[in-house]
C-alpha cells in the first residue's frame, strides 16, 4: 500500500517539498512556468504600475521595454551618441552600460561589449525567431533592453544589442 506524502503550506514556502514547485511563487526565487514563452520568471526588485509607465514614457519607450519590442534599425537617439558617462535603463535608472564600452558595430543599434556589473541584467532565451537568441532584461525592473550575441569585439567578444528606447543616458559631471 503506498503512503501518500501530505505537504503543508509551511513546508512549501520553505521550499521542503519534495515535487517541483510549478508556477508558485517562492520569495525572491525564479519561479518556471512551463505554459510562459519566457522562463524562469523573476521577481523583480523594481515594480511599477501600468498607468504610471504609460505616463512616464513615450509609446515606443513602452512597447520596447514592456513587449520586447525593437526600434527601427539606425532610428534611436543614442545609436550614434557620443560622450563619456552612463546609460541606465529607462524604466527604473539602474547602470547599465558605461559609454566607455560603447562601440560602433554598424548593426543600427547601440552596442556595448560589456555591461557595468553582471548583476545588473539577466539573460533569457528567446526563440521568438528561427534562431534563437539571448535576450537581456534588466536584472530590477524586468525591461527588456535587447540581445546579446558572440560576434563582439576582441576585448570580450559579446555585443550587446541594446534599444535606444530602453535607456536614458546620465553623462559625467566634469
Ligand atoms: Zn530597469
Amino acid at each position: 500500500m503506498s503512503k501518500v506524502k501530505k505537504v503543508t503550506p509551511s513546508q512549501i514556502r520553505a521550499g521542503k517539498a519534495d515535487f517541483p514547485l510549478i508556477g508558485m511563487p517562492l520569495g525572491g526565487q525564479p519561479v518556471i512556468s512551463p505554459t510562459k514563452k519566457k522562463s524562469p520568471i523573476f521577481d523583480f526588485p523594481k515594480k511599477f504600475t501600468d498607468d504610471d509607465l504609460r505616463e512616464r514614457l513615450t509609446s515606443q519607450q513602452y512597447n520596447v521595454t514592456q513587449k520586447s519590442g525593437t526600434e527601427k534599425a539606425g532610428t534611436g537617439e543614442f545609436y550614434k551618441h557620443k560622450g563619456k558617462g552612463s546609460y541606465l535603463c529607462v524604466v527604473c535608472h539602474e547602470d547599465l552600460f558605461a559609454s566607455a564600452t560603447k562601440y560602433d558595430s554598424g548593426s543600427g543599434w547601440p552596442s556595448f561589449y560589456d555591461v557595468q556589473s553582471k548583476d545588473s541584467i539577466k539573460l533569457m532565451a528567446d526563440t521568438s525567431m528561427m534562431v534563437p537568441r539571448t535576450e537581456v532584461i534588466c536584472s530590477q525592473c524586468g525591461a527588456h533592453l535587447g540581445h546579446v550575441f558572440n560576434d563582439g569585439p576582441k576585448e570580450t567578444g559579446k555585443r550587446y544589442c541594446i534599444n535606444s528606447s530602453s535607456l536614458c543616458f546620465r553623462g559625467e559631471d566634469k
